[in-house]
């Protein structure tokens, strides 16, 4: 590839990404989920003592779980939606307590720390936290 046609991607990479961004900002219409939130809840009511100990954590007055309708999972922290997959398996079950961790530490440097909220999902779906 020569040098231009490697700008020439890497632009058309970039508007790609900046459409997504622009795309997400938009209310996405969401197909709710109860069943995968009623899972969610009563995991959650299990895992309080851990996550009240939680630095930034504060459970959202209300939140929708909504069908996936892109290829991966992702958190609208405006609508306060949570955009998963069905529940198959344990790693299903980290992603959807990794976006409802977006949502519960919105108001948290933790909350925007990938690595962060992945292990504490991790750890939850694993051995409830401790
Ligand atoms: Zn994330």
């Amino acid at each position: 590839m020569t040098r231009a046609a490697v700008v020439c991607l890497l632009l058309l990479l970039a508007v790609a990404a900046s459409s997504r961004v622009a795309h997400a900002a938009a209310p996405t219409p969401c197909q709710p989920q109860p069943l995968l939130k009623e899972w969610l809840r009563q995991q959650l009511v299990a895992w309080q003592p851990v996550l009240i100990r939680e630095p930034g954590y504060h459970a959202p007055a209300s939140f929708t779980v909504c069908a996936l309708h892109a290829r991966r999972p992702y958190t609208d922290l405006r609508a306060r939606r949570i955009y998963v997959g069905p529940l198959r398996n344990s790693n299903d079950a980290v992603s959807v307590v990794h976006e409802y961790l977006h949502l519960a530490l919105a108001g948290h440097p933790h909350g925007r720390d990938e690595a962060y909220v992945e292990a504490l999902a991790r750890r939850l779906v694993r051995n409830g936290g401790d």
